[in-house]
């Protein structure tokens, strides 16, 4: 049996005393909810401050991104035994840090091994651009990113996969269920060509593109699908909180 999941990635938004106020809300909705594990993550820079806010509760931290490095010259990055004093788990290669900041498969694997061995859990993000599936890529783009990202890694139980169909992320268009879970099977073959059957079903597989309180459940009452990264649904509380209780109402049902 997999816990499912759902993780709010609050991108670049919020200020510090938003932030507070968004830990907080989220605290008075979602603390005593159980069956899910909850997961924000908030800027780097807010980090401490929602630690703060949700300290004692039942509500996870995530950070955004983590470098493979700690204690070297890199300036602006944030290493994984830093985030490790706040965070429990770590985003890793998000589209927009492929798309936008020119993340490969390879920094995304290095950034994968410093977080398994800081203790950091990564939510490692793969998926397909528009024109990839408008060629029929996507099947080979999901694969190559998995073996890309997974190269070399000791997969603990639980390792928790984010499927992101780039075109999906903030555009309020969403994948079907149907095409979700196609891609997510994928995802999950792959993992256990690599690491053995046993290890692939422990695997946590999310979905994220432009989830709403209307459509979790279209993703969460799939068997394959454990759950969802949430970008601009997760800034507000009741968004963010409606589609926490749906996943956990609808995969208790399911178990
Ligand atoms: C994301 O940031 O990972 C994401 C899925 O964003 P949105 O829900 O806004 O599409």
């Amino acid at each position: 049996m997999r816990t499912p999941l759902i993780a709010g990635n609050w991108k670049c938004h919020t200020r510090l005393e938003s932030a507070r106020a968004l830990a907080r809300g989220l605290r008075e909705t979602l603390d005593g909810l159980e069956g899910v594990e909850k997961v924000v993550c908030p800027p780097f820079v807010y980090l401490a401050a929602v630690w703060e806010a949700l300290r004692g509760s039942s509500i996870r931290l995530g950070s955004q991104d983590v470098h493979w490095q700690d204690d070297v010259a890199a300036t602006g990055e944030v290493g994984p035994r830093m985030l490790a004093e706040l965070a429990e788990y770590a985003i890793i290669g998000h589209s927009e840090r492929r798309h936008q900041f020119g993340e490969t498969d390879e920094m995304v694997n290095r950034k994968v091994k410093a977080a398994l061995a800081t203790g950091l859990k990564p939510i490692m993000c793969v998926g397909e651009m528009l024109q990839e599936r408008q060629a029929g890529l996507t099947e080979e783009v999901l694969v190559r990113q998995a073996r890309g990202g997974l190269a070399g890694v000791e997969m603990p139980d639980g390792f928790i996969i984010a499927y992101e169909p780039v075109w999906a992320i903030g555009t309020g268009t969403p994948a079907t269920g149907e095409d979700a879970a196609i891609a997510i099977a994928v995802i999950r073959r792959e993992v256990a060509s690599m690491f053995g059957q046993a290890k692939a079903e422990t695997l946590r597989i999310l979905y994220g593109g432009s989830v709403m309180p209307e459509n979790i459940a279209e993703f969460v009452s799939k068997e394959g699908i454990d759950g969802a990264l949430v970008g601009g649904a997760s800034l507000k509380v009741d968004a963010f909180s409606v589609i926490v209780e749906m996943a956990a109402r609808l995969k208790a049902g399911a178990s």
